[in-house]
């Protein structure tokens, strides 16, 4: 049956790269991937697949039954582009000014297609029933809750989810190899804003005012202690204050300094230690120094954390597709972040690597870079990991 869908996803590599290129020409920003939805919803038509749109806004699902009784299971792609100008120099680089597809979600939307539609031409094989979710908005802004929250898990009674990102994230995948990780596989992101309030005045006569730079300064390396002293150094955690604005000019001593910036951990015991903790060192030193603070942290992403049982359900699949030598254990976990960890809260399910840069070809930049490629030659297969996953998965 794997050995069939195979050659089938190879057959369908040609339109693969048209579906894909034609996202690329056509990006949208989160919740705003009209016509990419517009799209993939031409596409299911054409095919007579089922399906809904305005799921978390601009998002779409395709829905195939089997002839069989089974579980549900659900395939997810994300679908949006990013705010930056594409210096890519190929006959297929963004119709729009300042939007691209700098991270290779339209390759995910091309992979998904694939897999709906060899599955729908499947149906006989299939048991249970499949969900398609294309999803809107996973840079920043939380497409996976917003469709959650719309019901698509749970309208569709979904047990189980697959996911999957393409390029250049981890550094031990090779072209075509594919990164299997069990348990926590990409960090927790939030954002922090910080506001330190002291007492303006002249830069000559500082005890006469309370400065508000200083204490800034203090906050921020004290801050780092929290991650060397009070948190393992075998635990990942990062803190970084990205931004720092105060002050106006060289003899004037500001009221005001603001601090922004993100956390990233992967234990949610490590976030726990430093969210609490940056607020009472915040707090601690701004009493000391007669000042006020506030401080909030912004809606982010939880880790990403795969079940062991049906990471390995698929990782035994993938050795049958792509080949045993091409399946990689990840030995880490990498510090981005990724809205299918919504998902993976709420159903089990697996997050996987698709190795996609090639030097041999000039494909060495990183996501979100202005340059970002990726081989096309792999879209095949991660369409036949998709479709291969929902074809084979039995519910317990
Ligand atoms: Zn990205
Ligand atoms: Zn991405």
């Amino acid at each position: 049956m794997l050995k069939e869908l195979k050659e089938a996803a190879r057959q369908l590599q040609p339109q693969l790269v048209e579906w894909r290129r034609w996202c690329h020409q056509h990006p949208g920003l989160g919740f705003q991937e009209h016509e990419t939805a517009e799209f993939i919803a031409q596409k299911l038509q054409s095919w007579g697949i089922e399906y809904e749109t305005g799921v978390g806004k601009t998002g779409v699902v395709a829905i195939i039954p089997g002839d069989k009784p089974g579980p549900v299971i659900a395939l997810r792609a994300d679908m949006d582009a990013l705010p930056m100008q594409e210096e890519n120099t190929h006959d297929y680089v963004s119709k729009y000014p300042g939007i691209m597809h700098a991270c290779g979600h339209d390759g995910h939307v091309a992979m998904a297609l694939g897999a709906a539609k060899l599955l729908n031409e499947r149906k006989e094989q299939l048991a249970g029933k499949v969900v398609v979710i294309f999803q809107p908005a996973e840079e920043g802004l939380g497409g996976a809750p917003a469709m959650i929250k719309d019901g698509v898990l749970s309208r569709h009674k979904v047990e189980a989810i697959v996911g999957g990102h393409l390029g250049l994230i981890s550094q031990q995948l090779g072209t075509g190899q594919v990164g299997v990780c069990y348990g926590p596989m990409m960090a927790a992101a939030y954002s922090f804003n910080a506001e330190i309030t002291g007492k303006g005045g002249h830069g000559a006569m500082p005890h006469q005012s309370t400065d508000p730079i200083v204490i800034a300064a203090e906050v921020v390396t004290s801050w780092q202690r929290i991650l060397t002293r009070e948190i393992s150094p075998l635990e990942p955690a990062v803190l970084t204050v990205a931004r720092i604005q105060g002050g106006s000019s060289h003899n004037i001593i500001p009221e005001k300094v603001e601090l922004q910036g993100t956390i990233r951990y992967v234990k949610p015991e490590t976030g726990d230690i430093l969210k609490k903790r940056m607020v009472e060192v915040l707090d601690g030193i701004c009493t000391t120094w007669q000042a006020e603070s506030s401080f909030s942290f912004n809606d982010g992403y939880p880790p990403v954390i795969n079940d062991n049982e049906f990471t390995s359900f698929f990782a035994q699949l993938a050795k049958e597709l792509a080949g045993e030598e091409n399946i990689i254990e990840l030995d880490q976990p990498t510090m981005g972040g990724e809205d299918m960890s919504f998902f993976l809260q709420e159903v089990p399910g697996t997050f996987f690597f698709l190795g996609a840069g090639n030097p041999e070809k000039g494909i060495t930049h990183p996501h979100h870079h202005p340059r970002f490629d990726f081989d096309e030659d792999i879209l095949w297969l991660g369409t036949a990991l998709l479709a291969g996953t929902a074809l084979s998965y039995k519910s317990k």
